[in-house]
């Protein structure tokens, strides 16, 4: 098995050359040229298994090139020892919603998940083992503790953090920024998180500035992400025992809900996966009416989500566009030119079939958070709870897990403001945000990030 591009089919990378780039050739997204398909009397056997073992099943047909199936398992496990309960994730019901609590890792999102075996990752494929490599991340919020939490103080790796300024909460960027680790440096830009989030790809595209500072990437667009987020869709699939599973999850780059879409075409029996997105909905629209058209990002209440380029979306116009990198390639073209491109009513149909779409605006999400609370005394972070009021919107759909995402501690000055309540720092959290801040403001520009960066590493 190999990886292609989502614009170009007739590239042939190795999982281990993705895994470095991030970012294929060209500006298109990885995507592998296989993808296994279980069969009942797999899946059977998958139903028995302990989230280790399960993960190291499904995580191994991406990777079975380059990782002996013994030392996959022990990674991983080894990277999930950290996290507060041994099943790593928790599905639990709150009145008739099935709640799937993903944040019980070291920096309190289901960003950790992929991010702890990421981190080993690049120590068991030796990737920084000759050469100094330097990881450029874009975060809204959350991606970026969880690659410090993975990444510190590896040795031969600097990981550089781009996060919005101004635009995250208190408690998200002191997970950040006050690590005090020498191979941390968070930056600050002067912009949004679609802004973060251009700069890095920019930087990738720059095939010079790239094999200059050895750079990799570990953002969503990173196709190790989304692997290791397959597996706890099958996970509770096998937890909850219905067919017809639904899931509804808190949605921004589109790549944790794209772990969904492939985890139904390896065969798990999923209905629909509906989109819940916030005031910034370029997701919602473009599933609803066919039109991509990136806005300008408004800031939420939910800023994790606060996102108008969905990147992974590319993943999914690959497949619904017939496998068709040329027309992958001119829609790209499209937005980049027109500034959006637009999907024929086959298309949006094809998209139906899977995926529903909502919006929740921020005065919702704060009358769920409260609702929640008020009726069963249970506190739910801002992003879960846009997948609440969306898995309530949409009718007719039975079985239906929320993704919870984030601890609501992240969020405590919202949580606060709606219901009153003062919450304990987690015990998993691993950073004392005590500490003092450290980060510095940087320019909206991509040359100003390039001149930041060499200055780090003169
Ligand atoms: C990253 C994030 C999301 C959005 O996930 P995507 O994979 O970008 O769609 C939702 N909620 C929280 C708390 C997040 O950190």
């Amino acid at each position: 098995m190999n990886y292609f591009s989502t614009r170009d089919k007739s590239l042939k990378f190795s999982f281990k050359d993705i895994f470095l780039r991030g970012l294929a050739p060209g500006g298109g997204l990885f995507l592998p040229s296989e993808i296994k398909r279980f069969d009942q009397e797999e899946l059977n056997n998958l139903s028995k298994l302990n989230y280790v073992d399960l993960a190291t099943e499904i995580i191994f047909n991406f990777c079975k090139e380059e990782i002996n199936k013994e030392q996959l398992k022990i990674l991983i496990d080894k990277s999930y020892s950290s996290f507060k309960n041994k099943e790593v994730v928790n599905l639990k019901k709150v009145g008739d919603i099935n709640l799937l609590e993903l944040y019980n890792g070291p920096t309190l999102a289901f960003k950790d998940i992929a991010m702890q075996v990421i981190g080993n990752l690049y120590d068991y494929l030796k990737i920084a083992q000759k050469k100094t490599i330097n990881i450029v991340v874009a975060t809204s919020g959350d991606t970026g503790s969880a690659a410090i939490a993975a990444l510190n103080n590896r040795e031969n790796i600097n990981l550089f953090v781009l996060h919005p300024h101004n635009k995250i909460s208190n408690v998200q960027r002191k997970i950040m920024t006050t690590i005090g680790s020498s191979n941390i440096f968070n930056i600050a830009i002067k912009g949004t998180f679609d802004d973060c989030q251009k700069i890095v790809k920019e930087l990738f595209n720059d095939d010079d500035f790239r094999s200059k500072i050895n750079m990799s990437g570990v953002n969503s667009i990173n196709w190790a992400r989304i692997v290791c987020q397959i597996v706890y869709y099958f996970y509770s699939f096998f937890k909850l025992k219905k067919d017809n599973i639904c899931f509804s999850v808190p949605t921004g780059n589109f790549g944790d809900i794209y772990a969904g879409y492939i985890a139904k075409k390896m065969g798990l029996p999923i209905n629909k996966l509906i989109v819940a997105t916030n005031k910034n909905n370029i997701l919602e629209r473009v599933i609803n009416t066919g039109e991509y058209k990136p806005h300008k990002v408004k800031p939420s209440i939910s800023p994790s989500m606060d996102i108008q380029v969905a990147s992974n979306f590319e993943r999914l116009l690959f497949y619904v566009l017939g496998e068709n990198d040329q027309k992958v390639s001119l829609l790209m073209d499209d937005l980049s030119k027109k500034g959006f491109f637009k999907l024929d009513q086959s298309t949006i149909q094809d998209i139906k079939k899977d995926f529903e779409a909502v919006k929740i605006n921020d005065e919702d999400t704060q009358l769920i958070i409260k609702n929640i609370n008020d009726e069963f005394n249970f506190i739910i972070d801002p992003h879960t709870a846009t997948g609440f009021g969306a898995a309530k919107k949409i009718k007719g759909l039975e079985n239906i897990v929320v993704i919870g995402t984030a601890h609501p501690y992240k969020f405590g000055d919202i949580v606060k403001k709606v219901t009153g309540k003062n919450l304990q720092v987690p015990s998993n959290l691993k950073m004392d945000i005590d500490k003092k801040e450290k980060f510095d403001i940087v320019e909206n520009s991509n040359s100003q990030v390039k001149s930041y960066i060499f200055d780090k590493l003169k």
